[in-house]
């Protein structure tokens, strides 16, 4: 069996060991070590990268008897004395946030009752689902606050980190977070006082060097609660871009950050009263438009007169307008308001002395073109392309142009 030297020292960055054997598989050359300070992919941490005999280190895995294999790019010869280098940076970041996941678990089950089911990093945010008391998916901004504050406090007063293989009589007697799923060979981890847990992940020394843990949110997944976080360098680089971003929206509104929220807030409200204002003068110069269509209307043979008008604005001005148009006898208003790429919505009204069907005429005007409407004889509405306003004038037999002539 491979002896992981990561587990006695996790700050081992080069070793050398001697190749036990060298298979070709898919493309990629897989070596097994007689010891190795590679870390493979095991708990939710990835694994390790870096150099091995020359080859590059492509991926690090334990197969099922339990032996750790390394993918190279190139092939190392059995019995061949190698050394070996990690990638520090990318191991390092990886202890952090580990450590990060085990502090903030014993904070969520400290505080709050919940166990941590598994956790992933990635290589952005890490995250970790927590099954909570109740299955509630969700907790408070104030509890995630004070899961952040119990973490950080235990990295600000610099914690010891231990992670050693107890025997079996200290095993039984520790107040481990929750049972460990192996039953031999159990590595237990313990940060500061009160935080026990079995892993065999790499961990740093003190937990002053995460640096600073931050939760970034919590959101339902699989019925459980799933925490995201970031740790060490990741939380820097995120405080240093939000740090970023918010000094950019502050400059462009001219304002300084702490007072961005109520800066935007009054904007929504300005900006609210203008479309407002906005509405209401189209309102106004779509009524006047049709006052002025109407006192140079096309009139049918009956004498009534027909306003036809796609309308800037909604379905709801032209019904305005149609019900206004209508109080005054002798007016036909077939009118459209644009709702998107080619599709309007149509009203079609008309005045009490007029005797033409408006659900008909609508829906002889709409259907054909694979829109729809209709409605009672004096009041239609309905919904198709903009064309259909000029099918409703033929079948009233006005030419399109002698009734909108914008
Ligand atoms: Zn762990």
């Amino acid at each position: 069996m491979t002896e992981r030297l990561y587990y006695e020292n996790a700050y081992l960055t080069e070793f050398d060991a001697t190749v036990l054997a060298c298979e070709e598989r898919d493309g990629a050359h897989h070596v097994r070590l007689d010891r190795s300070a590679f870390y493979p992919t095991s708990g939710g941490q990835p694994f390790d990268t870096g150099a091995l005999g020359g080859a590059r280190v492509l991926d690090v895995y334990v197969d099922e008897g339990g032996e750790v294999w390394h993918a190279l790019d190139r092939a190392l010869g059995v019995g061949e004395r190698v050394h070996g280098a990690i990638d520090w940076p990318r191991r390092f970041d990886h202890m952090q946030q580990h450590a990060g996941d085990h502090m903030i678990a014993s904070a969520l089950w400290r505080l709050l009752g919940g166990v941590t089911i598994g956790l992933h990093i990635s290589c952005d945010v890490s995250t970790i689902d927590v099954a909570m008391p109740e299955g509630v998916t969700r907790i408070s901004p104030e509890d995630i606050r004070r899961v952040e504050d119990d973490v950080n406090a235990r990295v600000q007063r610099d914690v010891p980190v231990r992670c050693w293989f107890p025997e079996p009589e200290e095993l039984a007697k520790l107040p481990l977070r929750k049972p460990p799923t192996v039953s031999e060979h159990v590595r237990v981890v313990a940060i500061g006082e009160d935080e026990m847990v079995a892993c065999g992940g790499t961990h740093p020394a003190t937990a002053g060097q995460l640096g600073l843990v931050k939760i970034l949110g919590v959101a339902p997944a699989r019925g459980k609660m799933r925490v995201s976080f970031v740790a060490g360098m990741r939380a820097f680089r995120d405080y240093r871009a939000q740090f970023d971003r918010a000094h950019e929206a502050a400059a462009l509104l001219s304002t300084a950050t702490e007072n961005l929220p109520a800066h935007v807030s009054a904007m929504q409200e300005s900006l609210r009263c203008a479309e407002f204002e906005l509405n209401r003068l189209r309102r106004d110069v779509a009524l006047r438009t049709l006052e002025d269509d109407l006192a140079r209307a096309q009139r049918l043979p009956g004498g009534a007169a027909v306003v036809a008008r796609m309308l800037d604005g909604d379905a709801g001005l032209a019904k305005d307008a149609a019900s206004r148009l209508i109080r005054r006898p002798g007016v036909v208003a077939l009118l459209g308001a644009r709702a998107g790429e080619d599709r309007a919505a149509f009203v079609f009204a008309r005045s009490g002395d007029v005797d033409i069907h408006m659900g008909q005429l609508l829906s002889g005007a709409v259907k054909p073109l694979g829109g729809k409407g209709g409605g009672r004889p004096d009041f239609a509405q309905g919904g198709g392309p903009e064309q259909a306003l000029d099918a409703a004038l033929a079948l009233l037999g006005i030419q399109p142009d002698a009734a909108a002539d914008d």
